[in-house]
């Protein structure tokens, strides 16, 4: 379907193209028609001239010769022109008349004269602005003639005239040949046109045909672009890199929906294992409320995971532009404290606070559940008697938010990882904890949609810092 919708592009740039220089080649061909005419007629021109001049100077300069004599003369020497001259006479009476009164034998009487007035006019004109005149004239020549008037004395007029049959002969050959040239050019225009179009077309093809081959399972494939430095080498090289993320993308969430499931089923076949082995037989009391208490710990885990997927799946679809409000940090941070205090007071853990005012352009639900996340982590993974410190501190175009403890610390080569999703340090430990490994993946995400800059300095047995460098432009 698609390369047959290529193909039609094809015929319809070469259409367009064979137009165009159709169009192009029929209106060189006019003016070149119109200069040649023109040409021709400008020479023929002359060439009355020439001859009514000949007949006019041979009587004028010896004055033995009668007019008869000269337009003989001149009729013999212009023979190529086969001329037609006669000397017509106008008399000016009450009426006004003209006659031909000297002609070549080749004329026969009352033939080959124009109206009266043009006659009178010509009587009156003088060297720059001869009248030339093309008339028809059936006795003569089946072909129009062309017409020069030159006043002689008398007043008579001396009329040249010379059929357009050579003219026109000349201009049915240059016509044969012009239409000649236009065909072979337009022939060859259109052959090499196709050929060009089809050929700088070509490309776009393997890039439909490729395209079609690519379906979900199959993301490996990338067009060739075979070094093209040109735009359909950049049309390929787009593509091929939209190809690229999209394959990456769905990998990671290939990857992503792999480790939710081994994440769910996990904590389900620990709870289905242990109550098997529960039901296998009847047991004391205390052995029921031990392996409820597990499955409960499995459960909260569980839970947590999923809110952390759904919280993940909801904002990452949320729309960006629309969700951000001014945010009193302080505020915020202010809030999570007064929320999490009771549990770091039960782990005998205390919180001390240094918090500056800080507005910044956010979203407040997200910035909560970032610095809940971190500061959970913090109380999660100190020891009882540990001590927290929160600081919320403002520069030029910054705020500077840090979430100190004293607890236990990551591992060197763990830090890296720790705000990768479902990376845990020490799963038994995050069993413990009830942690899922999504916590510091949330922060991360939060960080970036604001913008904002997250570091994590840490050293085992002595505590833990993460830095939140919030940009305030
Ligand atoms: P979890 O929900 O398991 O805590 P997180 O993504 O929040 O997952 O954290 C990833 C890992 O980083 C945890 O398994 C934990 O070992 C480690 N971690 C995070 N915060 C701290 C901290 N303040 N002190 C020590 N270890 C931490």
């Amino acid at each position: 379907m698609k390369i047959k919708r290529f193909r039609s592009l094809t015929f319809k740039l070469t259409v367009w193209y064979i137009v165009i220089l159709g169009a192009i080649v029929i209106l060189a061909g006019l003016f070149l028609h119109q200069g040649f005419k023109e040409g021709l007629m400008n020479d023929l021109d002359k060439a009355l001239v020439e001859i009514a001049d000949e007949a006019h100077e041979k009587w004028w300069r010896t004055r033995e010769v009668t007019w008869e004599e000269a337009i003989e003369k001149a009729e013999e020497r212009y023979a190529s022109y086969e001329p037609y001259i006669q000397m017509v006479e106008i008399s000016e009476g009450e009426t006004r008349r003209v006659k031909n009164v000297i002609r070549s034998e080749r004329i026969p009487e009352g033939v080959f004269l124009l109206d009266t007035q043009t006659y009178f006019r010509a009587d009156r004109t003088d060297i720059d602005s001869y009248i030339f005149r093309t008339v028809e004239e059936d006795q003569l020549s089946s072909y129009p003639l062309r017409v020069f008037l030159f006043p002689v004395r008398g007043p008579r007029i001396l009329q040249v005239g010379v059929s357009l049959e050579a003219t026109a002969a000349a201009m049915n050959k240059l016509m044969l040949v012009m239409i000649l040239t236009g065909s072979i050019i337009m022939l060859l225009a259109s052959v090499g046109g196709s050929f060009i179009i089809n050929r700088a077309l070509h490309p776009v093809k393997s890039v439909v045909k490729t395209a079609e081959d690519i379906t979900a399972e199959d993301l490996s494939l990338r067009i060739d672009s075979k070094n093209r430095k040109d735009e359909i080498g950049a049309l390929v090289e787009t593509f091929n890199s939209m190809i690229a993320r999209l394959e990456k993308s769905i990998n990671k969430i290939r990857q992503f929906s792999g480790d939710v499931s081994h994440e769910l089923r996990t904590p389900l076949t620990i709870i289905r294992g242990e109550i098997e082995v529960l039901l296998r037989k009847d047991r004391p009391k205390k052995e029921y409320v031990t392996t409820l208490n597990s499955v409960l710990e499995e459960s909260h885990r569980m839970e947590k995971l999923i809110d952390g997927l759904l919280f993940l799946s909801r904002v990452e679809a949320m729309d960006r532009s629309k969700s951000r409000e001014t945010v009193d940090l302080d505020e915020v941070l202010n809030a999570v404290i007064k929320f999490r205090s009771p549990s770091a007071s039960n782990k005998n853990i205390s919180i001390d606070a240094k918090i500056k005012p800080v507005q910044f352009r956010g979203n407040r639900e997200l910035l909560e559940r970032m610095t809940a996340n971190i500061l959970d982590n913090a109380i999660r993974y100190s020891n009882p008697g540990n001590h927290i410190e929160i600081e919320l501190e403002k520069d030029k175009n910054m705020a500077k938010l840090q979430i100190h403890d004293s607890g236990i610390g990551i591992p060197e080569k763990s830090l890296p990882l720790i705000f990768d999703r479902f990376y845990v340090v020490d799963p038994s430990r995050s069993k413990e904890t009830g942690g899922a490994g999504l916590g510091l993946s949330i922060v991360k995400w939060i960080a970036e949609y604001h913008n904002a800059e997250i570091a994590v300095d840490s050293k085992v047995d002595h505590g833990t810092n993460f830095t939140v460098t919030f940009p305030l432009d």
